[in-house]
């Protein structure tokens, strides 16, 4: 999916209605009541005649351009869900694996698990990303900033820069 186009100069805040749902994660769900879902389930937004996914659509607004390869995958699996802390991005194909294979489902345990939010392509781009700061990092990944640092400093994911 190719990234929303006209947000820069043109933004116009959508009027978002949400109620709140409690979960299994630090932050309960916002269950989007302003805007109609799709047959998919995922509410959408109306921009540039595009209909981008509501969830995508406030990503991108909080943490800059999703790639064209990346899912925005649900902690909760809550598709009506737009609070941004629950979405985590990942390459495409990890994330259809770990639904197959039943690892998204550990999601729903909480956020205790950081590392495990992470993707070895998304590891690999925070490696190799010295522009950012590692708060930056962190809110665009998801993750503590500790779990950047422990990426970093080859703690984590070590083995991405020849292990240490
Ligand atoms: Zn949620
Ligand atoms: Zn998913």
């Amino acid at each position: 999916m190719s990234p929303i186009r006209g947000i820069g100069g043109k933004f116009k805040p959508p009027e978002i209605e949400y109620r709140l749902e409690d979960g299994p994660l630090d932050s309960r769900c916002m269950i989007c009541t302003s805007h109609k879902p799709n047959s998919e389930g995922y509410p959408v937004v109306v921009r540039d005649r595009k209909q981008p996914h509501m969830h995508r659509y406030l990503y991108q607004l909080m943490y800059g351009e999703i790639f064209a390869d990346t899912d925005i995958h649900h902690l909760r699996k809550n598709r009506a869900c737009i609070n941004v802390e629950h979405l985590c991005a990942k390459g495409h194909g990890f994330h259809s694996q770990d639904h197959k294979s039943g690892v998204a489902r550990l999601d729903m345990r909480g956020s205790k698990h950081p590392m495990s939010k992470l993707t070895e392509l998304q590891a690999r781009a925070i490696l190799a990303d010295t522009e950012h700061t590692h708060r930056c990092l962190a809110n665009k990944y998801g993750v503590s900033q500790p779990a950047i640092s422990d990426i970093k400093s080859g703690k984590n994911w070590g083995f991405l820069s020849g292990g240490k």
